[in-house]
């Protein structure tokens, strides 16, 4: 809880407790610490257990996070701008050892390019689904296609970011498949 705070803080942005959250406009009545409290009740359909549904969790961290930019640092927002391009456009499938992959890859990238901003949309207008609409679903499907609309909508909010993820995921990509390529052959040799 103490994070986001800071971070927010940080990033110069005065939270309200009351009222709707003053980032993607959830209909509460503590505002922004209402909304992380409850931002993972919608995902209690899933059992993650089975990995076919960890899908469901990083595109809600992703579309989460990219609704609230304000409570991150500012590279989360490639993070996540990042993995989103690649699970919804680039098809790739993602699973738990990819995500520090795309961190390390992202923290050189970073360092080449200190000073490169992604162009935030304002609040309120980064999709218009929020975790608090899963709670109306029913049933894990109803759940999951949600899920998958929500990640979708917010994704398209920064879409004047979409060319410089594009070729942030290229750059992954390229990388990612180098390294376990060169893997598979220092497998060979042992
Ligand atoms: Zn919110």
């Amino acid at each position: 809880m103490q994070d986001f705070i800071d971070q927010a803080t940080k990033n110069g942005v005065a939270l309200l407790d009351t009222g709707k959250c003053q980032f993607c406009g959830a209909d509460y009545r503590r505002g922004i610490y209402e909304c992380m409290e409850n931002y993972n009740n919608g995902l209690l359909f899933f059992d993650f257990g089975d990995i076919d549904n960890h899908l469901y969790r990083f595109l809600s961290v992703d579309a989460h996070a990219l609704q609230h930019p304000e409570i991150h640092g500012r590279w989360s927002d490639h993070f996540h701008l990042t993995r989103l391009h690649l699970i919804l456009e680039r098809k790739q499938p993602w699973d738990y050892n990819k995500s520090p992959l795309l961190s390390d890859y992202l923290n050189r990238y970073k360092s080449n390019k200190p000073n490169e901003f992604l162009i935030v949309p304002k609040s309120l207008n980064r999709g218009n689904i929020r975790a608090k609409d899963l709670t109306k679903a029913t049933t894990t499907e109803e759940c999951a296609q949600l899920i998958t609309k929500w990640a979708d909508e917010v994704y398209q909010s920064w879409s004047s970011n979409h060319e410089v993820i594009s070729r942030i995921a290229d750059g992954f990509l390229e990388n990612y498949y180098i390294e376990t390529t060169e893997g598979r052959k220092t497998t060979k040799r042992k």
